[in-house]
């Protein structure tokens, strides 16, 4: 990738770096004398990996784990962990700006101190890596090779020229970013998720490829933090899987913000010119150019298959869908699983976790869990977020699934007038004549955090006629929830004691 050389984008060499490196690839590292032969060898030491080790030493196997980069993977160096660090720093600076919204002024001109932001989240990444760290897998009794490893037949591979014997196997070696191939873009230089967290200097004016989850997190962010920032999506919406209503307030919030949204809208070609970053942009009716100082990508990821030599093992695997799997994680070679971002469609650190429970209970324990069985939520943590948990109106539609939707509107409910964080809607989606819940968006400045409510409900199997019974903590959010559950109760045509009764006698 050609680094971004106008941009200070070179990782500072501080306390908090050497920390987190002491932790995840510490200096002077030597790995061990491998065992004659391993219950599992894992592949890959992001959340996936990590989860599978662990989850296999607790079942009392012999595990090797090998991490060609940093232990951690993409969530802790340069996914999640760093991204909520500076989406949190920019949200305060957006607060101080609208301080008198909230009946507070903001002592003196607001300054933005990106350094600073930029420092903190350092910090706190060196923090968490202590959980990822070397020496505690090490410590639980995981022999740690770090280097690259391809297989080298169907139950073993190499690690720099050593061998591992493994009876199972995990591959979880995730994805990393696509590169859009926009003529002149590699020659200017562009940032993804894997340098844009070096970053040390604001970019003044900054163009956003991709309006996924990571590109309208990043361009907030950055845009909260004072760079003009335009966000260009080739597609009528951002978020284009999120329902249309949730997507569409995201575009309103972004234009209010002083985003430069650009719908419908391709990136076609980069230039230099006068040491800036000349792009063309084009629309169905609109050609411009648009002069930055950086340029962030965001348009998908690829998974990590093709220097492991999947082939000499037997297992099967796409240069786009990645790793292909079973219901229950196996791959074509009965002693090799998948696990996470290389073989999954929901790329989330909580899938990466769940998916490498059952990778290794199945491999170890002969196992027959199915990762169809899970209920999957995930949350784009924009301001406000947009978090979702089972179908959208549109797939129950497309199952011939009948859908009645319960819908608060977050200025309804009392905690987020009071907290001035009133954009945004709870809505649950249950299945026609039942309180079975299908679905739920929640939109809303702790989506994230509320959605766990429904998935538990899903799980559990908790309906709406249920959740009315809660007692909501007042005055939270959440009670949108509640009140939302009220609101099935309270309707016309949900099934009576009667109809009930007559349901259970037939
Ligand atoms: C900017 C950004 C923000 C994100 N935010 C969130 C969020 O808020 N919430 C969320 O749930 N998810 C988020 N994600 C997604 C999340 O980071 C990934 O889903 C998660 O890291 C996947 O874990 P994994 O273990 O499958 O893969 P990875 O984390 O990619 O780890 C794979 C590891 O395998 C190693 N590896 C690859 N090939 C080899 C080899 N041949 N030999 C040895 N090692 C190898 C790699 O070096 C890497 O360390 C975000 C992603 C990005 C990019």
């Amino acid at each position: 990738m050609q680094q971004d050389s106008s941009l200070s984008a070179m990782s500072p060499s501080d306390v908090y770096e050497q920390e987190r490196m002491e932790n995840i690839r510490p200096s002077g590292w030597r790995n061990p004398k491998p065992a004659s032969r391993y219950h599992l060898v894992v592949v890959g030491g992001g959340p996936a990996g990590l989860v599978a080790a662990s989850a296999a030493v607790a079942m009392g196997a012999t595990v090797a784990l090998v991490e060609r980069a940093l232990l951690g993977g993409c969530s802790l160096n340069v996914g999640c962990i760093p991204s909520k660090a500076i989406i949190r720093t920019s949200r305060l600076y957006a607060e101080m700006r609208h301080a008198e919204h909230f009946g507070a002024q903001a002592l003196g001109e607001v300054h933005v101190d990106f350094p600073a932001a930029m420092e903190r989240m350092r910090r706190i990444r060196a923090r968490i890596s202590r959980v990822d760290s070397l020496q505690r897998l090490s410590a639980a009794g995981v022999d740690v090779f770090l280097g690259e490893a391809h297989f080298t037949g169907t139950d073993t591979l190499s690690v720099d020229g050593t061998k591992l014997r493994f009876r199972k196997a995990v591959v979880a070696t995730g994805a990393r970013p696509d590169t859009p191939s926009i003529p002149g873009l590699v020659e200017a230089g562009y940032l993804t998720n894997e340098n844009v967290f070096d970053l040390t200097e604001l970019p003044r004016r900054l163009l956003v490829i991709g309006g996924g989850p990571l590109g309208c997190e990043a361009a907030q962010a950055f845009c909260r933090f004072g760079a003009r920032t335009t966000i260009a999506q080739d597609q009528p919406l951002f978020l284009p899987k999120e329902e249309r209503d949730a997507a569409q307030l995201l575009s309103d919030v972004f234009a209010r913000e002083g985003i430069e949204d650009r719908l419908n809208t391709e990136a076609v070609k980069v230039r230099m010119e006068g040491g800036q970053k000349l792009v063309d942009l084009v629309s169905a009716d609109y050609q411009s150019t648009v002069a930055v100082d950086a340029i962030l990508t965001g348009t998908g990821r690829i998974p990590n298959v093709e220097r492991l030599d999947l082939n000499v093992a037997d297992v099967d695997c796409d240069a786009v869908t990645g790793i292909r799997v079973d219901d229950r994680l196996r791959t074509r070679n009965w002693r090799i699983f998948a696990a996470g971002d290389v073989c999954l469609d929901h790329q989330f650190t909580h899938t990466a976790d769940a998916s490498a429970r059952i990778a290794v209970h199945n491999a170890l324990a002969h196992g027959r869990r199915r990762l169809s069985t899970l209920t999957i939520p995930w949350c784009t943590y924009t301001d406000p977020e947009i978090a979702h948990v089972g179908l959208y109106v549109r797939e129950a539609r497309d199952q011939n699934i009948p859908v009645r939707t319960f819908t608060i509107p977050m200025h309804d409910v009392h905690r987020a007038i009071a907290d001035g964080e009133e954009i945004g809607f709870a809505k649950i989606h249950v299945k026609e004549g039942t309180d079975r819940i299908l679905g739920a968006t929640i939109v809303a400045r702790h989506a994230g955090e509320m959605i766990n409510e429904i998935t538990l409900a899903m799980v559990a199997r908790i309906g709406l006629r249920t959740l009315a019974q809660v007692i909501h903590t007042y005055p939270t959010q959440a009670v949108a929830i509640k009140r939302a559950a009220d609101a099935y109760v309270a309707s016309p045509g949900k099934p009576t004691i009667k109809s009930r009764l007559r349901r259970w006698a037939a």
